[in-house]
């Protein structure tokens, strides 16, 4: 147990409160996970892991586990998203393999959270308590009471790992800005014995529309295909909602109005029963530290919401997790005042360096100007291996 950390609470169980969890246990540090939810709900249905991520639960000893339920795409492919055209072609297996020390995998979501669960389960360092809802926080100098549906808990440090619409964050300070909003997000999955052998095979594709893209790809033990419809919204208001909401068949055709033959064939085989819509925000980091020194941290979307066009919202999760745990376990670097200072300033570039990537692929993919369009279908191949080894070769502490 390291001095003066007898009790962490970490408030949220999702990937970035169960992988915090994992990654202070693999520094000796026990801690405490409150999730408001019994069961999984709202977790959605795909995730990609890049290498940066991957390559943490690598070291925290989940290299068997993720090996179990994850797939690598053999090939990213762009195409037209009113013509199926092919745009490019990216061999991502061969390419991650030949420069990368960690697999790219892609994960049915509720499969990864329950790996992380009976990981963490079996740590004796970690207990996971869920049905327990954090309601407010009141912040001392050197701990922190959490109130809870079930009672008051005192930690020497909270963690919040709650998610966009964190409790933890809000308790902290009113004035954090939710960032612009952006869009939404329509997420649902096909069982595969429902498409044709053109969706069968192991394939990331990539539509690209100047008011849409949709990128699909094969999840699960019992194989589904995990179908994201991207839409940009005019709306200059953040919806009051900021969680996933039930759609319709109709909202959604509405907004991918000329689809190519291959995304007809999608969105004739969605079913209502398992259509969500997200609404997509981006907001950057801040600085927890000069909002006062209390023995507090934010981890993933709590901390930074990112967009999607990336891939790499819970890739930062992953790396936040690491780098709080290694700061916290890192005695020479002082107080733990001083320590989480560390790890937010270790952080907050990264951070800002892929949400700048994220922003940047919601215009390139969303292009309309037909010269523009052209310049970046040429150049597809030499950006994408740009973009990605600045997000894949990250090295966290
Ligand atoms: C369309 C879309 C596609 C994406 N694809 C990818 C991808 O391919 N790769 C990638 O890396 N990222 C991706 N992301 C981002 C990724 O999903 C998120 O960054 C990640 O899930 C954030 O995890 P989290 O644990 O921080 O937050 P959450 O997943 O929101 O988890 C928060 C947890 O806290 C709990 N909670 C909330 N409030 C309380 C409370 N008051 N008390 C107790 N518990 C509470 C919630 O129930 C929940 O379990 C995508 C995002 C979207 C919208």
């Amino acid at each position: 147990m390291i001095d003066g950390l007898q009790s962490v609470v970490i408030v949220g169980g999702g990937i970035s409160g169960l992988t915090t969890a994992l990654s202070l246990a693999n520094v000796g540090i026990h801690s405490v996970v409150l999730e408001r939810n019994l069961s999984e709900v709202d977790v959605g249905a795909g995730i990609q892991l890049s290498p940066n991520a991957t390559r943490i639960f690598h070291q925290i000893g989940l290299e068997r586990d993720l090996a179990e339920i994850g797939r690598t795409p053999s090939t990213m492919e762009w195409l037209d998203g009113e013509t199926d055209q092919r745009i490019a072609s990216f061999p991502i297996s061969s390419y991650v393999k030949a420069n990368f020390d960690a697999p790219y995998l892609q994960l049915y979501r509720p499969e990864l959270i329950r790996t992380l669960e009976r990981a963490c389960s079996i740590d004796e360092r970690i207990e996971l308590r869920k049905g327990v809802a954090v309601e407010a926080l009141r912040l001392h100098a050197d701990s922190v009471v959490i109130e809870t549906s079930t009672g008051d808990i005192r930690a020497d440090l909270c963690v919040g790992a709650d998610g966009t619409n964190s409790t933890v964050r809000r308790n902290l300070s009113n004035s954090f800005d939710y960032g612009r909003f952006a869009g939404f997000a329509y997420r649902t999955t096909i069982p595969l014995t429902q498409l044709n052998n053109e969706f069968a095979q192991n394939l990331t594709r990539l539509w690209l529309n100047s008011r849409f893209h949709v990128v699909t790809y094969p999840v699960g033990a019992e194989p589904v295909l995990n179908c994201v419809f991207v839409v940009e919204s005019d709306d200059a208001e953040i919806p009051e909602d900021m969680h996933r909401q039930k759609s319709s068949r109709k909202s959604l055709s509405k907004t991918i109005d000329s689809p190519s033959a291959l995304l007809g064939t999608l969105l004739e085989r969605v079913s209502e029963d398992s259509l969500f819509r997200w609404p997509l925000f981006q907001f950057p980091p801040v600085r927890v530290r000069q909002l006062g020194e209390y023995p507090l941290a934010l981890v993933g979307d709590a901390w930074h919401t990112t967009l999607p066009f990336a891939g790499q919202g819970a890739a930062l999760a992953i790396e936040d997790a690491i780098t709080l745990a290694r700061s916290l376990s890192e005695l020479r670097l002082g107080t733990l005042a001083s320590r989480l200072s560390i790890f937010e300033t270790m952080r907050i570039p990264r951070v800002c360096q892929v949400q700048r990537i994220s922003a940047r692929n919601r215009t390139v993919y969303h292009l309309g100007n037909p010269v523009l369009k052209r310049l970046r279908n040429w150049g597809a191949q030499f950006a994408y291996r740009r973009t990605t080894e600045r997000l894949f070769s990250y090295e966290n502490m």
